[in-house]
C-alpha cells in the first residue's frame, strides 16, 4: 500500500520533457508557474508541486511565476495571500517579477469571453443551476442541448455586457462555452465560463465585479498571458486538459501552454484536503494554521523543520503519473537526518528525579566540558556546572529492574554523561511510597576516565539542579491514528490521535538552553530533536519535539504484526 520505494534521483519524466523542449528548440526559455487558491495555508502536497514548477525553473535557467488563482472570493482572503507568499520564500524560492493574481486578468478574460461570442463559441444561458446539472448528462448519457445554446451573438453580446453591469441576480444567467453536448467528456459539455456572484468583496478587485470566471476557464488564459511553457498540475486535471487547450486555441492569446498532469502527494498518518484541514482549525482541533501536527508549511516550521528538508523529502518521492500513499517516516527521516548532522547536543531532564552528591570533593570542576556534536569538533564544546544536586529522568532509575536495565538502580553504577560514574547509596521516598529522591556516591577517579576493575554500561542525561533552566516541552506526535484518516465513511475526528500532544510543564534543561531563541534546534540526548517555540519567555523557553531519534511508529507497527 504505502510506496516505499521512491526515487532519490532528482530527474523525473517532466523535467525530462522540459529538458527536450529545451534542447530540441520548441522553447527558448522554460516558464512554470505554481497557482495556489489563497483559500488555506500551503501544505507538504503543495510543496511537492512547488519544488517541481520552481525547481525545474531554477536549474534550467527559467522563470516560474507565483500566481494566486483567485476566482472564487468567498472562501479567500489576503491572510492566506500573504502566508502563501511567505511559506514559498521560507523554502527558498524566487518568483519571476511580481506576484501576479488571475484578477490581475478579469479584464482581459471578459474581452476573451466577448472574442468567443462572436467567434459563434459562447452563449449567455438561462438554466439554473439544478437544470444545467441536470442537462449534463451523465459519464453513460450524453448532455441536451440548452433552449438558449442557439442565441443570436447579439443578443449574447447584450446579455453578457448586462450581466455584467450587474442587472441580473445570482444563478440567473451563466455565460457557457458552446462546444459539444455530447462528447464523452463531460467537462467538454458547453462548460461554464462565468457566474454572476453579486455582494463579495473580493480581497484584490474589491466590489468591481459582479461576474466572476470560472477556473477552467481563466486558468489557460492566464497560463497563456503568462507565457507559461509548461504548466505542470495534478491528475484530476488530466480529463479537463481538452478544454484547457480548447481555450487557448480558441482565443488570441499570444502562446499555447502545454498541461502536464502528475500525482498528488498523499501522506500517511494525515490529511492533505484543504476542507479537511480549515475544519481541524475552525473546530479547534489544532491551534491553528500553523499547530506543529499540521502538514502546512507553517505547521511542520514550527514543528522545526528546515526548508532543506522539506525539499529533501519532495526530491525524494519524486515525480510520477501514478497514485501513491507515502509513508510519513520518510518525512520524519528527511528531518531525522539533517538534525543529526547539524544539530547542536544538549541534555534535558523531561521528567525530573532529584538526586543529590554526597561526596562531591571540594576541588571537584565547577563545571564539566560537553561535546556540542559528537562527530563534529568544529561544533565546539559548551561547560555544563556540576553541582552536589541534580536532576535525572525518573524512567532512568528502577528499585526493580526488569531484565537487561542498564542504567541506575539501588546499589548500582551508572556514568553521568560527560561527568562521573555515580553509585545510588540511599533511595528517599514520601509518604505514599513514591520516590521523591536518590542519594549516590561519585567515584571521583571516574571523569575522563574508566573505572577501575569494573565496567559499567549505562549513561544517563543529566542537568544541575541549582542553575536548571524550567521549560515548557511539548511532545507531538502524529494526528491521527490510522494511515488513512477519514476512509470507508469515518469521520476523521474518529481517527484523531488523542496523545498527539503532551504537554510537559516543568522540564529541566542545562543552562546553556537559556539563551535559546525561537527557531534554534537541538538534539536532546537520548530525547529527540527539538526546536525553540515563538511561544517562549526569557526565562521559559518552549521547546517542540520536532521528531524522535528513531522511528517509532515502525517498532509499535512491527510489534503488533508479530
Ligand atoms: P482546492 O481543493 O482548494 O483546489 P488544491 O489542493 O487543489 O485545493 P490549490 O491551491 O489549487 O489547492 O493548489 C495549488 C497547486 O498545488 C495546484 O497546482 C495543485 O495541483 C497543487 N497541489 C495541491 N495539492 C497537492 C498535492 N497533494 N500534491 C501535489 N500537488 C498538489
Ligand atoms: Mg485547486
Amino acid at each position: 500500500m504505502a510506496d516505499s520505494a521512491v526515487t532519490p534521483t532528482r530527474t523525473n519524466f517532466i523535467r525530462q520533457i522540459v529538458q527536450d523542449d529545451l534542447e530540441n528548440g520548441r522553447h527558448q526559455r522554460v516558464v512554470t508557474r505554481f497557482p495556489p487558491e489563497p483559500n488555506g495555508y500551503l501544505h507538504i502536497g503543495h510543496a511537492k508541486s512547488i519544488v517541481l514548477n520552481f525547481g525545474i525553473a531554477e536549474d534550467l535557467g527559467g522563470i516560474c511565476n507565483l500566481r494566486f488563482d483567485d476566482t472564487n472570493p468567498h472562501k479567500e482572503n489576503v491572510e492566506f495571500v500573504e502566508s502563501i507568499e511567505a511559506d514559498v520564500q521560507w523554502l527558498g524560492y524566487e518568483w519571476g517579477g511580481r506576484v501576479r493574481f488571475a484578477s490581475d486578468y478579469f479584464e482581459q478574460l471578459y474581452g476573451f469571453a466577448v472574442e468567443l461570442i462572436e467567434k459563434g463559441l459562447a452563449y449567455v444561458c438561462d438554466l439554473s443551476g439544478e437544470e444545467t446539472r441536470a442537462y449534463r448528462g451523465t459519464l453513460t448519457e450524453p448532455g441536451r442541448d440548452s433552449p438558449y445554446r442557439d442565441r443570436s451573438i447579439d443578443e449574447n453580446l447584450d446579455l453578457f455586457r448586462r450581466m455584467r453591469a450587474g442587472e441580473f441576480p445570482d444563478g440567473t444567467r451563466t455565460l457557457r462555452a458552446k462546444i459539444d453536448m455530447a462528447s464523452p467528456n463531460i467537462n467538454l459539455r458547453d462548460p461554464v465560463l462565468y457566474r454572476i456572484r453579486h455582494g463579495v468583496i473580493h480581497h484584490q478587485t474589491g466590489s468591481e465585479w459582479c461576474l466572476y470566471p470560472t477556473y477552467d476557464y481563466t486558468h489557460p488564459i492566464s497560463d497563456a498571458l503568462e507565457g507559461i511553457t509548461h504548466s505542470l498540475c495534478t491528475l484530476e486535471f488530466e480529463d479537463h486538459r481538452p478544454l484547457y487547450d480548447w481555450c487557448v486555441a480558441n482565443v488570441s492569446v499570444p502562446c499555447r501552454p502545454r498541461q502536464i498532469e502528475f500525482s498528488r502527494l498523499n501522506l500517511e498518518y494525515t490529511v492533505m484536503s484543504k476542507r479537511l484541514l480549515t475544519q481541524l482549525v475552525t473546530e479547534g482541533i489544532v491551534s491553528g494554521w500553523d499547530d506543529p501536527r499540521m502538514p502546512t508549511i507553517a505547521g511542520l516550521r514550527r514543528r522545526g523543520f528546515t526548508p532543506g528538508a522539506v525539499r529533501g523529502f519532495c526530491e525524494r518521492i519524486g515525480v510520477t503519473k501514478a497514485d501513491n500513499l507515502v509513508e510519513m517516516g520518510i518525512l520524519e527521516s528527511a528531518i531525522r537526518d539533517e538534525l543529526d548532522a547539524s544539530a547542536p547536543r544538549a541534555m534535558a531532564v523531561l521528567d525530573p528525579l532529584r538526586v543529590v552528591l554526597t561526596n562531591l570533593p571540594a576541588d571537584a570542576p565547577a563545571a564539566v566540558t560537553a561535546k556540542n556534536h559528537p562527530k563534529d569538533d568544529s561544533m565546539g564544546t559548551r561547560a555544563v556546572p556540576l553541582s552536589e544536586e541534580l536532576w535525572i529522568d525518573r524512567s532512568d532509575f528502577e528499585e526493580t529492574p526488569p531484565k537487561g536495565f542498564k542504567r541506575l538502580v539501588p546499589g548500582g553504577e551508572v556514568r553521568l554523561r560527560n561527568a562521573y560514574v555515580i553509585r545510588c547509596d540511599e533511595v528517599i521516598k514520601d509518604a505514599s511510597g513514591d520516590v521523591t529522591e536518590l542519594r549516590c556516591s561519585v567515584d571521583v577517579e571516574t571523569l575522563g576516565r574508566n573505572p577501575e576493575g569494573r565496567k559499567v554500561k549505562g549513561v544517563i542525561h543529566w542537568v544541575p539542579a541549582e542553575t536548571a533552566v524550567n521549560a515548557e516541552v511539548r511532545l507531538y506526535d502524529r494526528l491521527f491514528t490510522v494511515p488513512q484518516p477519514g476512509t470507508s465513511g469515518r469521520d476523521v475526528r474518529e481517527d484523531l490521535n488523542p496523545d498527539s500532544l503532551r504537554v510537559i510543564p516543568n522540564a529541566k534543561l542545562e543552562p546553556s538552553l537559556g539563551a535559546a531563541k525561537p527557531g534554534d534546534r537541538f538534539q536532546f540526548e537520548r530525547e529527540g530533536y527539538f526546536v525553540a517555540d515563538p511561544d517562549s519567555l526569557p526565562e521559559r523557553p518552549v521547546l517542540n519535539r520536532t521528531v524522535t531519534l528513531r522511528d517509532t511508529w515502525a517498532k509499535v507497527q512491527g510489534a503488533s504484526k508479530g
